[in-house]
């Protein structure tokens, strides 16, 4: 029996190596998605400000052209005035044309306001353009480490598997029955140490008659309350 404690030992030490891996790889598609996820609000902070950008440039083509509409109406009107007969018509002329000037210096108000946001915008864009390409940067590095530190865990896990393989078959087979069975329960860990006379694995007091019981090797001894195997570690080095 403490041959095959023995055997479990360094089972159990390839065993919670293959598990933490495996852990680590099934938690890889998760972080490769908040990695994504990251990189694409950013990507689409950018792209709304320079939709706000085009925005404003559209209104103010719209506005430049509505300025050469009210210049093209003043001209018109003023060219008007000579063929006219009477005073009250000449006034009433007049009064158009000092509307359409009003009209003509609001949409110049406005094209100007619409310059200074966009210089602001173009300002912020420019910005946003290096912080972004610094963030697909980081975003590329932090994607290969992921997916090299992968293509690392599938190596090591292929080497311990072999390495285990060779060693699940020189242990006892009812043996290696009942600890495989805990194994897949208890995250990884089915043989403990008895530490301080507790259990390395829930941490409760292992009984006196207990530990005499492992010293004895009989059979296997498993802790009452977590159900792992227990062992000594002096007791195996002996
Ligand atoms: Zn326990």
């Amino acid at each position: 029996m403490k041959e095959e404690i023995r055997k479990l030992v360094s089972l159990q030490d390839l065993d919670k190596k293959i598990y933490d891996l495996n852990k680590e790889k099934a938690q890889q598609p998760a972080l490769l998605n908040d990695i994504q996820v990251e990189f694409e609000a950013k990507k689409a902070r950018f792209k709304a400000l320079e939709e706000a950008r085009q925005k404003i440039q559209i209104k103010q083509k719209e506005k430049e052209i509505e300025l050469g509409t009210k210049e093209d109406g003043i001209k018109k009107t003023q060219g008007q005035l000579g063929q006219l007969k009477t005073n009250k018509e000449y006034n009433a002329k007049l009064s158009e044309i000092e509307s359409l000037k009003a009209d003509k210096s609001i949409i110049e108000e406005e094209i100007l306001r619409s310059m200074d946001e966009i210089d602001t915008l173009k300002k912020d864009l420019d910005a946003e353009k290096k912080a972004l390409e610094a963030d697909e940067l980081t975003f590329n590095e932090k994607k290969n480490v992921t997916l090299s530190r992968g293509k690392e865990i599938d190596s090591t896990l292929k080497d311990l598997d072999g390495k285990r393989t060779i060693l699940a078959g020189s242990v006892d087979k009812k043996i290696l029955g009942s600890y495989e069975h805990i194994l897949h329960g208890k995250e990884g860990v089915a043989l403990v140490k008895v530490e301080n006379t507790s259990c390395g694995g829930c941490f409760m007091s292992v009984p006196h008659q207990v530990i005499n019981e492992i010293k004895m090797h009989e059979r296997l001894i498993n802790c009452d309350m977590c159900s792992r195997i227990l062992y000594l570690e002096e007791d195996i080095q002996a």
